[in-house]
């Protein structure tokens, strides 16, 4: 399934050694809380080499997880500059809403020092990464590889959304009991606005609550006025604590609002991640010699004076850390909470993936022979997402017993944890839409006005889990059993132990496609010339309302491989370096990931055609929106803008169903697609009801013994279209060749797209008769477009002329285009770049000299521009130079007919000062750069067709580039150049090229085929 580079580069096991040996770590510290981030910190001053992993997306646990914003100020005046940076940077002073005065004690913070969880994540973060420690995030740890007799630990045995892995460590620190940080166990906490008294204080609650000392405490928040955060204590241990404390947050909210005054007008905006109470400690553990678990103090506030304990013990700890010498010979066996996997019962080989400078090997054994069954039922759902939860919720309603398996602490996946509350497009007019509506709304106002993204948290929750539904928060799916090509269970990781979970239907809700890659389906991601995906985003969290203007919601960061887990401890690093300090969302928002290979793929031609499939299960409606431009042939000619064209699509059964494997459905973002119907089809509601259709089908197959490939997808029907989630008389669109035709002469919007969506042979001569019958000029030159882009140049010199008098008249005009992004109403802008294309296409060699022409006298040397709006200055894709589309557009021409009269045009173009320049060499610049790297490295490719070194050199710098994406793409067009794959050391690709003799013979880009 991958083509190009990602065949070379994905499938990294092909070249994996066998149980090869792997470096190991000093220590490996396990758990990102203050005690252990100090740990990691003072580990890597005395010059070892740290590992921390962490669970969570984010540090500091014990106060952001929690959200417990504040610290006793005993002890404050003690902090030092490094630690009171730490807690209070300067940088966040202007999200400061009502400033802390430590020498006033009457400003209403009581006893409190205010914090912004966001300052917190980031500093610590900031500070580790400073160290050199490697953070490893979103990973849990589920057993020590150990030497019984030593009584030794040589390593770890981790769980991630990439499967199991292995690190060797010649020492660990285990911090993941929740109370380190030496808190109240077992309480919760909220965030409201709109309060007319913040002062902190204790206020009492009903006895029939069941709170601790019946009474909650209000801490005053200093983002703004009006802001605080209540806390409340659970007396006892309680089961199901996530639940528990939720539904008393509830209560709680609620009767604050009615009875007491000063929280009349108040809103929730936030709830905790997660409750703080201890966790289960693996005792076991304890028996190895080079095992540590610092102890806790139980204080009831966290104080400065603690911080700086914790600070203290860690630094001891350090001290005294017994660091074994040699570590990896002589491991016999996994030890974990169920038992002992002999090591030579398991695989362990290089992991898969282009970046991952950390020592972690990929870990595979027979998870049915060594692994207990924790439940049996009918569905198991995986990703508890937009999709998922909804599917959990669609299962239920057909009477299935479910499980569903969430990585974070709630539920909602992009739309609550990343934020991406709004229905922008999606297909709304079903009855489903109402009913989520008028429930998500009731829940909200029972909430006491909460956000729509608290009440769908609390919606969600309460949908899945009544009626004996079970849900199983931050547990990761990380694998699965499989009899032949049948997945049968799904293995998971949760508070540090492996359980497989029997499900009669799984469904792969990841959104990432992660189950069924571990069931092993093929899949793609990306579009075909680069593997280029949307970018992605984390949201800062936002209450809403004016005053927040200052706080961008819609900050896009880079592009990132998802699929890879050094990526996303990229995204997750730079998000921090660079959200804001009050508090940001802990999912990174990916528009694009894996797409799983199914038995039906979607592609554009059935989005533009409104393909009718009699085994539809719901609709999508979106226009198409890449973010960037779609790097296809397609959008070069201009058929394929951002915004340009809008449909609904009917979603077939077969798209969830990954092709080769049974007992297994997708559902969500990562059904089988192409790139471009994606644009379609990923829009939220379009997703969550698409989920809900997957719920009923999983549950009725699963009660019915029914195989999922039998299942009678067109049974379910009227019941569809009952509820409006399907047309009662679908309409396609599909023409003949001769009324597209028709069409076309007439100048239809979307009419050219729809003759190029036919085969060249049915099409071809009928445009040829028809140039040659036409009289009208403007007919005439459509047809020639079409003609053009089947290769058959007749039609040419119209093109030609068009292209001329538009960019004459364009040059006139004088202002630099603004519109390189959509189609331009005002301008010609993208008829010029749609003839430089079309010329291309249409192989015409005599056109070259008039596209350089054109080129060679473009404007250039000036900065990149964007549009001012507060939406545009989040979108990175959306401040480029002028032109820069246009000067895409002319490298695809001269790509197919490199010539070495294009190479001065190319050079003017390199050594812009504003275009050159774009490797990205660390991390934090990647985001201001890729758009720019894209293009510098597509000149440079392009350079290289032409023969000139220049273009090699350039190409060579992207070897390097912090993306994967550009190193991957240079490796790519380097190799395609000379035929030969020097790997990716930037040093051998130096070196082979500095052996070859310049000019080179120029050399063609192969045509792709039309990605549609
Ligand atoms: C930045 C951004 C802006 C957008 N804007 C809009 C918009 O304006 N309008 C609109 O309609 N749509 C918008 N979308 C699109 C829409 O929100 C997404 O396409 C949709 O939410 C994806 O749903 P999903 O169920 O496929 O994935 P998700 O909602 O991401 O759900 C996947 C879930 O699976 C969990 N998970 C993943 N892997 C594992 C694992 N191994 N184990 C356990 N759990 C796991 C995740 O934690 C998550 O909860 C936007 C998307 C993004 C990213």
């Amino acid at each position: 399934m991958h083509g190009g580079w990602g065949s070379l580069l994905l499938h990294g096991e092909e070249n994996a050694t066998e149980n090869a040996p792997l470096d190991a770590y000093d220590v490996v510290v396990v758990g990102g809380t203050l005690v252990g981030c100090f740990a990691a910190m003072h580990a890597a001053r005395n010059g070892l080499r740290v590992l921390l992993i962490e669970r969570r997306t984010f540090l500091a646990t014990d106060i952001t997880a929690t959200l417990r914003p504040w610290l006793n100020r005993k002890g404050f005046e003690t902090f030092d500059e490094e630690m009171k940076e730490r807690f209070l940077p300067k940088a966040e002073q202007p999200e400061v809403g009502v400033p802390f005065e430590p020498q006033n004690p009457d400003n209403g913070f009581g006893d409190d020092v205010p914090l912004f969880c966001g300052s917190v994540k980031k500093q610590f973060m900031a500070t580790l990464q400073r160290e050199g420690v490697h953070v490893l995030l979103m990973t849990g740890v589920w057993g020590v590889l150990a030497d019984e007799q030593k009584r030794t630990v040589s390593g770890l045995a981790l769980a991630n959304k990439f499967g199991l892995q292995l690190v060797r460590s010649k020492s660990v620190i285990d911090t993941t009991s929740r109370s380190s940080g030496g808190r109240n166990a077992y309480s919760f906490s909220l965030e409201l606005y709109g309060v007319t008294d913040t002062t902190t204080r204790e206020v009492a609650v009903p006895v029939s609550f069941g709170l601790l000392d019946d009474r909650v405490r209000v801490h005053r928040g200093k983002r703004r006025p009006g802001q605080c955060f209540v806390e409340f204590g659970l007396p006892a241990p309680p089961q199901e604590a996530e639940e528990k404390a939720r539904l008393k947050a509830e209560i709680v909210c609620a009767h604050l609002i009615k009875h007491d005054a000063a929280f009349r007008k108040a809103r929730l905006v936030q709830t905790a991640w997660e409750t703080l109470r201890r966790e289960k400690q693996a005792t076991h553990r304890k028996i190895y010699r080079n095992y540590v678990s610092p102890t806790c103090t139980d204080t009831s506030e966290l104080s400065c004076r603690d911080v700086l304990g914790t600070d203290r013990r860690a630094k001891s700890l350090i001290q005294d850390l017994q660091v074994e010498e040699r570590v990896g010979d002589r491991a016999q066996f996994i030890d974990h909470d169920s038992g002992r996997i002999p090591l030579e019962h398991c695989g362990v080989t290089g992991l898969d993936d282009i970046r991952l400078n950390y020592a972690i090997q990929h870990l595979t054994f027979d998870y049915e022979r060594h692994l207990p069954v924790g439940s049996r039922s009918d569905v198991v759902v995986a990703g508890g997402g937009t999709a998922g939860a909804m599917t959990a919720i669609g299962a239920m309603e057909k009477g299935a017993s479910v499980i569903t398996v969430e990585y974070f602490p709630e539920l909602g996946g992009t739309k609550t944890l990343g934020g991406v509350m709004g229905y922008y497009w999606g297909y709304k007019d079903t009855a489903l839409f109402d009913r989520m509506e008028r429930a998500v709304e009731e829940q909200g106002k029972a909430l006491g006005a909460a956000t729509s993204r608290i009440a769908m948290m609390f919606y969600l929750r309460k949908q899945t889990t009544r009626g004996g539904g079970r849900l199983l928060t931050d547990s990761i799916a990380c694998g699965v059993t499989k009899d032949r090509n049948r997945v049968t269970g799904l293995l998971v990781e949760r508070d540090g132990a492996l359980t497989i979970l029997k499900g009669k239907v799984i469904v792969d809700a990841t959104g990432d496609g992660d189950v069924a890659v571990f069931a092993g389906a093929a899949w793609d991601s990306g579009n075909r010339r680069m593997r280029a995906t949307q970018n992605y985003s984390q949201w800062d969290i936002n209450p809403g309302g004016k005053a927040w203007a200052d706080s961008s919601t819609n900050r896009d960061y880079d592009i990132l491989m998802s699929h890879y887990l050094s990526e996303l401890q990229r995204g997750y690093q730079l998000t921090h370096g660079q959200s804001h300090h009050y508090d940001f969302m802990p999912m990174l928002t990916v528009r694009e990931s894996r797409r799983i290979t199914g038995e039906y793929t979607i592609t554009l031609k059935d989005v533009i055609e409104g393909r009718h499939h009699a085994d539809a299960i719901c609709l999508a409606y979106s226009d198409y929106d890449p973010h960037h431009f779609g790097d296809t042939a397609l959008t070069r000619v201009g058929c394929l803008l951002p915004h340009g064209i809008s449909a609904v699509v009917e979603i077939p059964y077969r798209a969830l169903l990954p092709k080769g494997i049974r007992g297994l459905l997708v559902s969500g973002k990562a059904i089988s697609q192409t790139h471009n119907a994606l644009q379609f089809t990923r829009m939220s509601f379009d997703i969550m009801t698409q989920g809900f259709v997957t719920g009923w089908i999983a549950a009725l197959a699963a009660r019915k013994g029914t195989d999922l490939r039998d299942f009678n997808v067109e049974s379910l029907r009227p019941s569809l279209v009952e509820l409006r989630i399907l047309l009662a008389a679908p309409s396609e669109k599909a023409i003949g060749a001769q009324q597209r035709i028709d069409q076309l002469v007439a100048g239809e919007p979307d009419s050219l797209i729809r003759v190029l969506a036919l085969p060249r042979e049915e099409v071809e001569p009928a445009l040829v008769e028809r140039l040659r019958q036409s009289e009208d000029e403007s007919g005439s030159l459509r047809l020639a477009k079409a003609l053009a882009w089947f290769g058959n140049p007749i039609g040419n010199p119209l093109i030609m002329r068009e292209m001329e008098t538009l960019y004459a008249a364009e040059q006139a005009g004088g202002a630099l285009p603004w519109e390189y992004y959509r189609k331009d109403k005002e301008t010609d802008y993208w008829t010029i770049n749609q003839d430089i294309a079309l010329l291309a296409l249409s192989g015409d060699r005599a056109a070259l000299p008039a596209i350089l022409a054109l080129a060679d006298s473009l404007r250039l040397n000036n900065p990149p521009v964007r549009q001012e709006t507060a939406y545009n200055r989040g979108r990175i894709d959306l401040t480029l130079v002028p032109y820069y589309n246009r000067i895409v557009n002319v490298c695809f021409a001269i790509e197919r007919m490199p010539d070495r009269q294009a190479i001065r045009t190319l050079k003017r173009f390199l050594d812009d000062p504003y275009i050159q320049g774009h490797v990205t060499e660390s991390p934090e610049q990647a985001s201001t750069k890729v758009y720019g790297g894209i293009l510098e490295s597509r000149i440079a490719a392009t350079l290289a067709r032409c023969g000139d070194k220049q273009g090699f050199d350039v190409l060579v710098k992207y070897i390097d580039d912090v993306h994967c994406l550009l190193s991957g793409y240079a490796r790519q067009e380097l190799g395609a150049i000379i035929e030969k794959d020097c790997g990716d050391s930037r040093q051998k690709w130096a070196k082979h090229i500095a052996g070859l003799t310049f000019p080179r013979p120029p050399r063609p880009r192969r045509a792709d085929s039309i990605e549609w």
